[in-house]
């Protein structure tokens, strides 16, 4: 059975007044936070009011809901890291979470992993275009826009168009996809990202879908019961207003995924055909090349939201590693590449972290899109689908031939 759409707004005065957008997904989330349905909700705030160091919060207060709306395209906040290191992974209290696709494929797969306990979780999905690092979108709006970059209040990725809005209440905008040919523009992991709408959480939101509306609204897709509660319970305390979308606007929010998913598989034609066309040689000297900018300085492996071995094998003199050697051996990054790969949600935070700039979702991408093909598998989008490089079916239990000894994996790991 399909899953049920709404067109949403707030019945909120206070939030309709302050909100820019419909206010229909901080509506939802003040109503489950006031009827007790969640100890907390989980987004996003700019840290002192700088739109480039967007933090995740957690908010207990509904009147402080009002912080965190509006999107921020130039923040890379770690939401599911966050989840699993502060807030202890959900299993103490009930939480709302916002994130955007990668964040709860994130935190799906650190469900897998037993990390998060996803039972306590409302995840509210947003639709998702893209992210632009903070330095980057500063260049971006001092030399492409020519304006300075404390004064624009709000930014949004539609279309083609990046569009700034201004204090003064002026808005410029430029062809997206031209900046990107420049170098600028979306992180290299968002141009590649093929998920943008983010069914596998409880609702998932966005406006695609909802352009010929007379007024701002919020077009929600319910994915599960989780998501039918706090809907309906939005609907029942009169914290929302509901109609179903016509036809025309689920076809709308279609055609916009599809440009943007089919946007994102011919980037990774580009950056990966490549690099898959060369021999195997070619391709293990270039990336041997790569990890020798490496200065170990393990901001990858401390950002990567997948990452949580509370034992690492990759801290010095734990057998793999020597200590104080700088590149590190090949091991270092392949060790992370085996440990995640097949979990991989191209959320880019290594990347991201990475001051060598090691174009590292380019090879864990790579390697998760493989891998996916092997195995039939999608990482972050399915809480029954084991990652594929731990987990045995029952098919492959059952082989006779097959024998696993890990006797002296486990004696070098208890050393
Ligand atoms: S990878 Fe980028 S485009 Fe994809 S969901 Fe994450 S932030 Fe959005
Ligand atoms: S390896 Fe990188 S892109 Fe993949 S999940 Fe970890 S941090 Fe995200
Ligand atoms: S973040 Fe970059 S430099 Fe640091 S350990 Fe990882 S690959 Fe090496």
């Amino acid at each position: 059975m399909s899953n049920t759409m709404y067109i949403v707004r707030s019945l909120d005065e206070t939030i309709s007044q302050r909100v820019e957008s419909s206010g229909a997904v901080t509506s939802i989330l003040k109503c489950a936070l006031e009827t007790g349905l969640v100890d907390g909700v989980v987004a996003i705030k700019s840290k002192n009011g700088d739109r480039f160091s967007g933090i995740p919060v957690l908010i207990t207060k509904p009147e402080d809901l009002l912080e965190t709306t509006g999107s921020l395209h130039c923040s890379i906040p770690n939401i599911a890291r966050f989840v699993k290191e502060y807030l202890a992974g959900g299993f103490t209290q009930k939480l709302a979470v916002v994130g955007k696709p990668c964040d709860i494929r994130s935190i799906i797969e650190l469900q897998k992993r037993k990390q998060i306990e996803i039972d306590n979780l409302y995840l509210i999905g947003l639709n998702c275009t893209g992210t632009i690092k903070p330095a980057i979108a500063r260049r971006i709006f001092r030399d492409e826009f020519n304006v300075d970059s404390n004064d624009v209040v709000r930014e949004d990725i539609d279309g083609d168009k990046l569009t700034i809005y201004l204090k003064n209440g002026k808005s410029k905008s430029l062809n997206l996809l031209k900046l990107e040919k420049k170098g600028l523009g979306r992180r290299d992991n968002c141009r590649r990202c093929e998920i943008k709408i983010p069914t596998f959480a409880d609702i998932a939101c966005g406006k695609w879908g909802t352009e010929s509306e007379e007024t701002p609204s919020t077009f929600i897709e319910i994915c599960s019961e989780k998501g039918k509660i706090l809907v309906e319970r939005a609907i029942e305390k009169k914290y929302i207003k509901v109609e179903k979308p016509t036809r025309e606007s689920i076809l709308l929010r279609d055609e916009t995924d599809k440009i943007w998913t089919d946007r994102a598989t011919e980037q990774r034609a580009i950056d990966f055909n490549p690099i898959m066309e060369m021999s195997y040689s070619d391709r293990l000297a270039y990336w041997v090349k790569e990890f020798e900018k490496c200065i170990k300085c393990y901001g990858c492996r401390d950002a990567c939201p997948i990452c949580y071995c509370e034992t690492c094998l990759l801290e010095a003199n734990r057998d793999f590693l020597e200590a104080g050697v700088i590149p590190p051996s090949s091991l270092f990054p392949l060790t992370r590449l085996a440990h995640v790969g097949d979990s991989c949600v191209n959320c880019g935070q290594c990347q991201d972290a990475c001051p060598m700039e090691l174009p590292l979702t380019k090879l864990f991408t790579l390697l998760n899109s493989r891998l996916s093909e092997v195995f039939d598998y999608k990482s972050g989008v399915d809480l029954d689908q084991g990652p594929p490089l731990n987990t045995a079916n029952v098919q492959e239990l059952s082989i006779d031939d097959v024998f696993l000894d890990v006797s002296t994996l486990t004696k070098r790991i208890k050393k």
